[in-house]
Protein backbone atom coordinates (compact mmCIF):
# COMPACT_ATOMS: atom_id res chain seq x y z
CA UNK A 1 0.00 0.00 0.00
CA UNK A 2 1.25 3.28 -0.86
CA UNK A 3 2.11 6.20 1.72
CA UNK A 4 -0.98 8.26 -0.36
CA UNK A 5 -3.30 5.68 0.40
CA UNK A 6 -2.27 4.83 4.44
CA UNK A 7 -2.86 8.40 4.45
CA UNK A 8 -6.53 8.33 3.56
CA UNK A 9 -7.30 5.71 5.36
CA UNK A 10 -5.91 7.30 8.28
CA UNK A 11 -8.26 9.92 7.61
CA UNK A 12 -11.13 7.82 7.89
CA UNK A 13 -9.98 6.30 10.97
CA UNK A 14 -9.29 2.82 10.03
CA UNK A 15 -6.20 0.74 10.53
CA UNK A 16 -5.72 -0.99 6.45
CA UNK A 17 -7.29 -4.23 5.85
CA UNK A 18 -4.92 -6.33 4.40
CA UNK A 19 -5.59 -9.79 2.74
CA UNK A 20 -3.06 -12.70 4.23
CA UNK A 21 -1.10 -11.79 0.86
CA UNK A 22 -0.90 -8.28 1.26
CA UNK A 23 -3.50 -7.34 -1.46
CA UNK A 24 -6.29 -5.00 -1.54
CA UNK A 25 -9.83 -5.27 -1.89
CA UNK A 26 -9.88 -5.01 -5.54
CA UNK A 27 -12.31 -3.26 -7.10
CA UNK A 28 -12.22 -5.26 -10.95
CA UNK A 29 -13.09 -3.25 -13.87
CA UNK A 30 -14.76 -5.22 -16.28
CA UNK A 31 -15.20 -4.74 -19.53
CA UNK A 32 -18.48 -3.38 -19.87
CA UNK A 33 -20.73 -3.73 -23.08
CA UNK A 34 -21.25 -0.44 -25.00
CA UNK A 35 -24.40 1.50 -23.88
CA UNK A 36 -27.21 1.16 -26.32
CA UNK A 37 -27.96 4.24 -28.30
CA UNK A 38 -30.31 6.12 -26.37
CA UNK A 39 -33.81 7.18 -27.98
CA UNK A 40 -34.28 10.47 -29.50
CA UNK A 41 -34.65 13.49 -27.24
CA UNK A 42 -38.16 13.55 -25.43
CA UNK A 43 -39.62 16.57 -25.11
CA UNK A 44 -40.94 16.79 -21.70
CA UNK A 45 -43.27 19.56 -20.12
CA UNK A 46 -43.83 18.78 -16.81
CA UNK A 47 -46.77 20.91 -15.97
CA UNK A 48 -48.73 19.41 -19.11
CA UNK A 49 -47.95 15.40 -18.43
CA UNK A 50 -50.89 14.10 -18.82
CA UNK A 51 -50.74 11.65 -15.96
CA UNK A 52 -48.01 10.45 -13.12
CA UNK A 53 -47.06 7.88 -15.58
CA UNK A 54 -47.04 9.44 -18.28
CA UNK A 55 -44.22 11.84 -17.18
CA UNK A 56 -42.31 8.66 -15.70
CA UNK A 57 -42.54 6.81 -19.16
CA UNK A 58 -41.25 10.08 -21.34
CA UNK A 59 -38.39 10.22 -18.22
CA UNK A 60 -37.93 6.33 -18.91
CA UNK A 61 -37.12 7.08 -22.78
CA UNK A 62 -34.60 9.72 -22.39
CA UNK A 63 -31.17 9.62 -23.18
CA UNK A 64 -28.81 11.54 -21.28
CA UNK A 65 -29.53 15.17 -23.34
CA UNK A 66 -32.86 15.09 -22.96
CA UNK A 67 -32.70 13.76 -19.10
CA UNK A 68 -30.06 16.90 -18.53
CA UNK A 69 -32.42 19.23 -19.84
CA UNK A 70 -35.48 17.55 -18.43
CA UNK A 71 -34.08 17.66 -14.87
CA UNK A 72 -32.65 21.22 -15.55
CA UNK A 73 -36.20 22.72 -16.55
CA UNK A 74 -38.16 20.48 -13.64
CA UNK A 75 -39.96 22.54 -11.24
CA UNK A 76 -42.74 19.39 -10.50
CA UNK A 77 -42.40 19.70 -6.72
CA UNK A 78 -41.61 23.24 -5.87
CA UNK A 79 -38.46 22.87 -4.93
CA UNK A 80 -36.70 24.68 -7.93
CA UNK A 81 -38.23 27.89 -6.72
CA UNK A 82 -36.34 28.07 -3.66
CA UNK A 83 -33.17 26.56 -5.11
CA UNK A 84 -29.99 28.03 -7.39
CA UNK A 85 -29.79 25.60 -9.74
CA UNK A 86 -30.70 21.89 -10.08
CA UNK A 87 -27.85 19.62 -9.05
CA UNK A 88 -27.92 16.43 -11.89
CA UNK A 89 -25.08 14.48 -10.56
CA UNK A 90 -21.70 13.87 -11.48
CA UNK A 91 -19.16 11.11 -12.65
CA UNK A 92 -18.53 8.39 -14.94
CA UNK A 93 -21.34 7.72 -16.79
CA UNK A 94 -20.49 4.50 -17.49
CA UNK A 95 -19.43 3.33 -14.11
CA UNK A 96 -19.28 0.29 -12.21
CA UNK A 97 -19.98 1.90 -8.60
CA UNK A 98 -22.91 4.06 -7.98
CA UNK A 99 -23.13 6.57 -4.60
CA UNK A 100 -26.63 7.86 -4.34
CA UNK A 101 -27.19 10.36 -1.82
CA UNK A 102 -29.82 12.79 -0.07
CA UNK A 103 -30.33 16.03 -1.62
CA UNK A 104 -27.78 18.56 -2.88
CA UNK A 105 -26.93 20.91 0.95
CA UNK A 106 -25.92 24.74 0.18
CA UNK A 107 -22.28 24.06 -0.95
CA UNK A 108 -23.91 21.60 -3.67
CA UNK A 109 -26.27 24.02 -4.36
CA UNK A 110 -24.18 26.42 -5.03
CA UNK A 111 -21.81 24.29 -7.02
CA UNK A 112 -24.23 22.52 -9.14
CA UNK A 113 -22.13 19.59 -7.90
CA UNK A 114 -23.35 16.70 -5.53
CA UNK A 115 -21.02 16.18 -2.23
CA UNK A 116 -18.79 18.90 -2.19
CA UNK A 117 -17.22 20.68 0.83
CA UNK A 118 -15.71 18.82 3.93
CA UNK A 119 -18.29 15.75 3.29
CA UNK A 120 -17.25 15.32 -0.47
CA UNK A 121 -13.71 15.78 1.06
CA UNK A 122 -14.30 12.71 2.77
CA UNK A 123 -16.56 10.67 0.58
CA UNK A 124 -13.75 11.41 -1.85
CA UNK A 125 -11.39 9.36 0.82
CA UNK A 126 -13.68 6.57 1.10
CA UNK A 127 -13.53 6.44 -2.11
CA UNK A 128 -9.57 6.37 -2.55
CA UNK A 129 -9.80 3.91 -0.06
CA UNK A 130 -10.70 1.21 -1.42
CA UNK A 131 -8.83 2.43 -5.21
CA UNK A 132 -11.64 4.52 -6.65
CA UNK A 133 -11.17 8.17 -7.86
CA UNK A 134 -14.17 10.29 -7.82
CA UNK A 135 -13.84 10.65 -11.64
CA UNK A 136 -14.47 6.92 -11.45
CA UNK A 137 -17.82 6.62 -10.21
CA UNK A 138 -21.00 8.01 -10.37
CA UNK A 139 -22.79 10.31 -8.14
CA UNK A 140 -26.13 11.46 -7.53
CA UNK A 141 -28.91 12.22 -5.40
CA UNK A 142 -32.34 11.43 -4.77
CA UNK A 143 -33.77 14.84 -4.78
CA UNK A 144 -32.09 17.53 -7.91
CA UNK A 145 -32.86 20.56 -5.88
CA UNK A 146 -31.93 21.73 -2.43
CA UNK A 147 -34.65 21.92 0.77
CA UNK A 148 -35.35 24.53 2.44
CA UNK A 149 -32.96 24.93 5.49
CA UNK A 150 -31.65 21.40 4.57
CA UNK A 151 -34.85 19.81 5.83
CA UNK A 152 -35.50 15.97 5.08
CA UNK A 153 -37.21 15.54 1.76
CA UNK A 154 -41.41 14.92 1.82
CA UNK A 155 -42.25 11.60 0.75
CA UNK A 156 -44.48 13.44 -2.32
CA UNK A 157 -40.98 15.28 -3.79
CA UNK A 158 -38.76 11.99 -3.57
CA UNK A 159 -41.16 10.03 -5.29
CA UNK A 160 -41.40 13.17 -8.34
CA UNK A 161 -37.90 13.19 -8.57
CA UNK A 162 -37.57 9.76 -8.38
CA UNK A 163 -38.28 9.21 -12.23
CA UNK A 164 -34.91 10.99 -13.20
CA UNK A 165 -33.05 9.09 -10.75
CA UNK A 166 -34.42 5.40 -11.99
CA UNK A 167 -33.26 6.51 -15.87
CA UNK A 168 -29.82 7.72 -14.24
CA UNK A 169 -29.36 4.27 -13.01
CA UNK A 170 -30.50 2.42 -16.19
CA UNK A 171 -28.29 4.73 -18.47
CA UNK A 172 -25.47 3.97 -16.09
CA UNK A 173 -26.35 0.49 -15.52
CA UNK A 174 -23.68 0.03 -12.24
CA UNK A 175 -22.92 -3.02 -10.43
CA UNK A 176 -22.95 -1.88 -7.06
CA UNK A 177 -25.23 1.33 -5.74
CA UNK A 178 -23.96 2.79 -2.76
CA UNK A 179 -26.45 4.52 -0.73
CA UNK A 180 -24.91 6.84 1.73
CA UNK A 181 -27.02 8.14 4.63
CA UNK A 182 -30.58 7.64 6.21
CA UNK A 183 -32.58 9.57 3.55
CA UNK A 184 -31.01 7.88 0.73
CA UNK A 185 -31.41 4.63 1.88
CA UNK A 186 -35.34 4.68 3.31
CA UNK A 187 -35.89 6.41 0.42
CA UNK A 188 -34.54 4.22 -2.00
CA UNK A 189 -35.36 1.04 -0.35
CA UNK A 190 -38.75 2.71 0.30
CA UNK A 191 -38.70 2.09 4.00
CA UNK A 192 -38.52 3.74 7.22
CA UNK A 193 -36.46 0.74 8.53
CA UNK A 194 -33.33 2.42 10.41
CA UNK A 195 -30.05 2.59 8.88
CA UNK A 196 -28.27 0.82 11.65
CA UNK A 197 -30.69 -2.22 10.38
CA UNK A 198 -29.78 -1.75 6.32
CA UNK A 199 -26.47 -1.47 6.58
CA UNK A 200 -24.68 -4.77 6.81
CA UNK A 201 -27.08 -6.53 4.19
CA UNK A 202 -26.88 -6.78 0.06
CA UNK A 203 -30.21 -5.37 -0.88
CA UNK A 204 -31.32 -5.14 -4.47
CA UNK A 205 -32.91 -2.01 -6.53
CA UNK A 206 -34.27 -3.49 -9.33
CA UNK A 207 -31.37 -5.87 -10.52
CA UNK A 208 -28.59 -3.91 -8.86
CA UNK A 209 -27.18 -4.87 -5.71
CA UNK A 210 -27.42 -2.17 -2.89
CA UNK A 211 -25.60 -1.33 -0.03
CA UNK A 212 -26.11 1.05 2.36
CA UNK A 213 -23.44 3.57 4.71
CA UNK A 214 -23.69 6.22 6.65
CA UNK A 215 -23.33 9.71 5.48
CA UNK A 216 -20.00 11.24 5.61
CA UNK A 217 -21.61 14.73 6.74
CA UNK A 218 -22.58 12.05 10.17
CA UNK A 219 -18.96 10.70 9.60
CA UNK A 220 -17.70 13.71 10.51
CA UNK A 221 -19.49 14.60 13.25
CA UNK A 222 -19.04 11.01 14.61
CA UNK A 223 -15.58 10.09 14.01
CA UNK A 224 -16.68 6.79 15.82
CA UNK A 225 -18.72 5.27 13.67
CA UNK A 226 -16.18 4.81 10.58
CA UNK A 227 -15.48 1.49 11.30
CA UNK A 228 -18.37 0.63 10.76
CA UNK A 229 -18.71 2.89 7.07
CA UNK A 230 -15.32 0.99 6.27
CA UNK A 231 -16.87 -2.63 6.92
CA UNK A 232 -20.12 -1.01 4.35
CA UNK A 233 -17.30 -0.08 1.70
CA UNK A 234 -16.19 -3.83 1.99
CA UNK A 235 -19.10 -5.20 1.73
CA UNK A 236 -20.01 -2.95 -1.18
CA UNK A 237 -16.61 -4.14 -2.35
CA UNK A 238 -16.87 -7.92 -2.31
CA UNK A 239 -20.33 -7.19 -3.96
CA UNK A 240 -19.07 -5.39 -6.59
CA UNK A 241 -16.33 -8.15 -7.11
CA UNK A 242 -18.75 -10.79 -6.98
CA UNK A 243 -20.35 -9.66 -9.68
CA UNK A 244 -23.51 -9.72 -7.89
S1 LIG B 1 -36.44 18.17 -6.74
FE1 LIG B 1 -36.68 16.91 -8.59
S2 LIG B 1 -38.92 16.83 -8.95
FE2 LIG B 1 -38.52 18.57 -7.54
S3 LIG B 1 -38.30 20.36 -8.88
FE3 LIG B 1 -36.23 19.56 -8.50
S4 LIG B 1 -35.84 18.17 -10.23
FE4 LIG B 1 -38.07 18.53 -10.17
Amino acid sequence: MDAKRLGRLHDLGITPWVTRHGSQPAVAREPRPATPPGPAPVSLTVQSAATKDGRAAAIAAMDWTALKAAVTACTACGLRAGCTQTVFGVGDERAKWLVIGEAPGAEEDKQGEPFVGRAGQLLNSMLAAIGLKREQVYIANVLKCRPPGNRDPKPEEAELCRPFLERQIALIRPKIILAVGRIAAQNLLHTDTTIGRLRGTVHRLGDVPLVVTYHPAYLLRSPGEKRKAWADLKLAVRTAGAGA
